[in-house]
């Protein structure tokens, strides 16, 4: 995975979160100097409402991306958010001990956010929803239970249900007891507020969503990690400062951003390669600035690999040459065309340097065996059930034929380059196959 790839998604959530903090510390500064102006009186107002307006565009845009995972965060924050607007938050400065329900909120929520990192790419109404709604609501009933025995044990509620279940009653409050004492007895690193065990849960999933991200590169969970970050921020704050409704915002918009990123990459990005398609190539050449060289690259007889193995080994070979692609030298930007079809664009490389390139590529290509594990059958018998038997291992061998045309001596106009490289490559099957053609100063090469 590029360094490019895993760095640039973390600069803005890092830079949001940055800016709400200093926000913050710089809150009453900001404010006095603001105090006779109209329009930023008139959006302090507007402020608290900030939450959910991003909130519900993530729900939106999560809802056309179809994540499971990004709209069950937008609701649980939206939903918190509205909350703790009620109840008050865990405030690190005071002196007071935490309330029991901000105690259990801060715990929670990270665990939640396993979840949502976990379920960013199911659908929505799929046949598990159900199980993650059911959890959802439990813990709010939690919360909400947890609410009436700390703050009122001797509620009209809590009377009625002693009267209805009192064995049961006294039961579910002695565990809820001890699951209160579990949350925030205990303190660590100096908080004197949130306890260890919160700690190490936040620590934890933030971890677990980086390592996520490390190994998927998934933007979705730049967002989940942004999200859980700023939202543990905003409830472990006071009440006073406006902390929550600041970072509760920036929870909410980081999640949105990320999810309109993902929106963008799947529209451009093919999945089975993970390379950009037809019209992104569209796009780079149009605003190409750099001299450049195009190699159009074909895999032969590829018809022939999804008719003897297919179409899934079809795939993965697709695959594998998208890869290799892009790992050639020279830096060429890489693209799936359509089907079995890639295009590389070397920026800044004449035909001449390229040209070498292309051919220790195809060498290097015709050379490699590609292992197909085929015919995979799953073992029925009582002893190794479930166990994968592996029936054939074919070695399956790939060539490729490319056309090759360049900006450097040949029209500026991208299309015409694009079809002249086309050309290239319909002279380089007509020729035989594996081989690379390529229009130098007007000569077929
Ligand atoms: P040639 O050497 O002339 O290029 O022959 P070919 O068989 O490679 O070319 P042809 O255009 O006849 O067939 C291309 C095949 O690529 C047909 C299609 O089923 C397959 N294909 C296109 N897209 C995909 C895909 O996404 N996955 C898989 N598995 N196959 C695909
Ligand atoms: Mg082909
Ligand atoms: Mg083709």
């Amino acid at each position: 995975m590029s360094k490019k790839k895993l760095i640039y998604p973390l600069i803005l959530p890092a830079i949001l979160i940055l800016l709400s903090g200093l926000l913050v510390l710089r809150w009453s500064y900001l404010l006095q100097r603001a105090k006779d102006i109209n329009e930023i009186r008139a959006f302090l107002v507007l402020l608290p409402l900030l939450p959910y307006v991003f909130f519900s565009i993530a729900i939106i845009i999560g809802w056309n991306l179809n994540s499971m995972g990004v709209v069950l965060a937008s609701c649980v924050l939206i939903i918190l958010y509205f909350e703790i607007g009620k109840t008050g938050t865990v405030n690190l400065q005071s002196k007071e001990p935490i309330s029991a329900v901000s105690a259990a909120i801060a715990f929670l929520l990270p665990l939640n956010f396993i979840f949502f990192a976990t379920l960013r790419k199911q659908k929505l109404l799929n046949r598990n929803t159900i199980y993650f709604l059911i959890l959802i609501g439990l813990q709010i009933t939690y919360v909400v239970f947890l609410s009436h025995i700390a703050n009122n044990p001797h509620s009209g509620f809590m009377l009625y249900l002693n009267n209805i279940f009192p064995e049961l009653t006294k039961l579910t409050i002695n565990v809820l007891n001890r699951l209160i004492s579990f949350t925030y007895n205990t303190s660590l690193f100096g908080f004197k507020n949130i306890s260890s065990p919160t700690i190490v849960v936040f620590l934890f999933t933030a971890g677990f969503i980086l390592w996520s991200f490390i190994v998927s590169a998934d933007i979705l969970l730049v967002g989940f990690l942004g999200a859980l970050i700023a939202s543990f921020i905003g409830i472990s704050a006071g009440r006073s400062v406006p902390c929550m409704v600041i970072f509760f915002s920036t929870a909410g918009l980081i999640l949105t951003v990320t999810a309109i990123h993902a929106s963008f990459l799947m529209a451009y990005i093919d999945e089975i390669t993970g390379l950009p398609g037809r019209r992104k190539l569209n796009n780079v050449l149009e605003t190409f600035r750099k001299k450049y060289t195009i190699a159009m690259i074909d895999i032969d007889y590829f018809k022939k690999v999804n008719d003897t193995y297919g179409h899934e080994v079809g795939d993965q070979v697709l695959k594998m040459v998208a890869v290799k692609l892009g790992k050639m030298p020279g830096n060429p930007q890489t693209f799936r065309y359509g089907g079995e079809e890639f295009t590389a664009i070397f920026p800044g490389t004449s035909i001449e340097e390229v040209l070498p390139l292309l051919e220790v590529f195809k060498r290097d290509l015709s050379a490699t065996s590609f292992i197909i594990r085929s015919r995979e059958r799953i073992k029925r018998g009582e002893a190794d059930r479930g166990k994968v038997e592996i029936i054939e291992e074919n070695k399956l061998k790939l060539t490729v034929s490319i056309g090759v045309a360049s900006d450097y001596e040949d029209s500026r106009d991208p299309k015409k380059i694009l079809i002249a490289a086309d050309k290239m490559l319909l002279k380089a099957k007509a020729s035989g196959r594996n081989k690379v053609t390529a229009l130098v100063k007007g000569a077929v090469l």
